[in-house]
């Protein structure tokens, strides 16, 4: 496409053929139809978020501090969010201090300005196969060369990550990091076991590789499942952590974090501050007070038995509903299950033939650089009512009936 505009002979920087709309932006609409069961978006419950509470503190807060919350504030973030997140990260067995951490306006902000600190084009990055999609975009406007190491049901295989780290070096090709999404991930539901945590820490240690773990889900783990030791938290001067209030609180406030050294935080500071000066104070002080208060945990504990409740309504109904031989995953917290959907036709389009269902999901392939030949689709359970969810298994049923060969 050119642009007729004078002096635009090419109308666009190279990376913007790199925006593309996520699978779930792309069908948002078609999920708010009624006529539609969506199992698409990966969204906390709007019905369990604590809006009179909040509506409250954020009152609260602009009575006793407003001049200063509404001023510009520090590139590094609040002082309250960052003690805030020194506590949360306790929790996951990182001992870091308020100057290791970096506020940012989501973590999808983190991803951003982790890869334009360290890659250039064509670096390598090595991410999980599947990977969550809104880290493929980040990557792939960087123009960074994306490979994949297999996920089964204990995570990321660092036998395999060690084979491609080896074969990458051998041919000459620098990797940056290795991208982690440790707890319950997305799109898979997947953990990575302790075992391999210590496993894949160490492979990428040996061989002076950064890890960067983004670990959004670690504290909506079903009832009983309590997060695991972070990867930060195995090696802290390796490992670049990524944090999130969306799922644990908010995801409207935007508010992330990143943990690093503090020379390689002052890095991302000056970064970060050229892409949004700082993230909105009112936001950081509202999730600060809400996780270091007395509602976070009693709410949080709630969310996340409903969440596990949900998830085991749809595993019974994909039971019930699934022709022999599909395969999903068991997840111990989080949004997601991922199904395996053995005998489709390869280029089947299963996001139109889930529309014909009225069913809306996350079709696998979106996940992947180079897609397998089996075929994927992510299914949401978050945000279901157990009617939709066990009418979305039905509608998958027939949909799975229509493109089986
Ligand atoms: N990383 C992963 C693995 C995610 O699933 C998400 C949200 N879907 C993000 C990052 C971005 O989250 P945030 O709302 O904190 O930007």
């Amino acid at each position: 496409m050119t642009d007729a505009r004078p002096g635009l002979h090419r109308p666009f920087a190279r990376r913007e053929t790199e925006f593309r709309p996520s699978p779930v932006r792309a069908v948002f609409e078609l999920a708010m139809d009624p006529a539609y069961v969506s199992l698409a978006g990966g969204n906390p419950d709007t019905g369990l978020l604590p809006t009179a509470e909040v509506a409250d503190l954020s009152a609260q807060l602009l009575r006793e501090r407003g001049a200063e919350i509404l001023q510009y504030g520090s590139g590094a973030g609040a002082d309250a969010l960052r003690e805030a997140v020194v506590h949360l990260m306790a929790q996951t067995g990182s001992a870091v201090s308020g100057a290791d951490v970096l506020a940012t306006t989501g973590s999808q902000m983190g991803l951003d300005l982790v890869t334009k600190l360290f890659c250039d084009p064509g670096d390598v990055v090595i991410a999980e196969g599947p990977t969550y999609v809104g880290a493929m975009g980040v990557f792939g406007s960087y123009e960074v060369d994306l490979r994949q190491v297999p996920v089964d049901d204990a995570g990321m295989d660092p036998d395999q990550l060690a084979g491609v780290l080896d074969a990458e070096r051998a041919a000459g090709r620098t990797v940056r990091f290795v991208y982690v999404i440790p707890h319950h991930q997305n799109p898979s539901g997947v953990t990575l076991t302790a075992e391999r945590r210590r496993r894949v820490v160490e492979v990428c240690a040996a061989r002076d590789v950064l890890v960067l773990e983004d670990d959004p889900y670690a504290f909506v783990g079903f009832p009983g499942n309590d997060p695991l030791p972070s990867l930060h938290s195995l090696h802290p001067e390796g490992v670049v952590h990524l944090g999130s209030m969306s799922k644990l609180f908010a995801p409207g406030l935007r508010v992330g974090w990143i943990v690093a050294p503090p020379e390689l935080r002052a890095r991302l500071q000056l970064a970060g501050e050229a892409v949004d000066i700082h993230p909105s104070a009112l936001s950081q002080e509202v999730a600060a007070a809400w996780v270091t208060g007395p509602r976070w945990r009693p709410v949080l504990d709630a969310q996340r038995a409903v969440y596990a409740e949900r998830c085991r309504v749809l595993l019974d109904a994909l039971g019930r509903e699934m022709p022999p031989g599909v395969h999903w995953t068991e997840p111990s917290g989080g949004f997601f299950t991922w199904l395996t959907l053995p005998g489709v036709p390869p280029g089947t389009d299963l996001l139109g033939a889930a529309i014909e269902q009225r069913l809306v999901l996350v079709p696998g392939d979106a996940c992947f650089v180079d897609p397998p030949p089996t075929r994927h689709v992510r299914l949401a359970f978050s945000s279901g009512s157990d009617a939709d969810l066990i009418e979305g298994a039905r509608r998958l049923g027939a949909m799975v009936r229509a493109v089986q060969a």
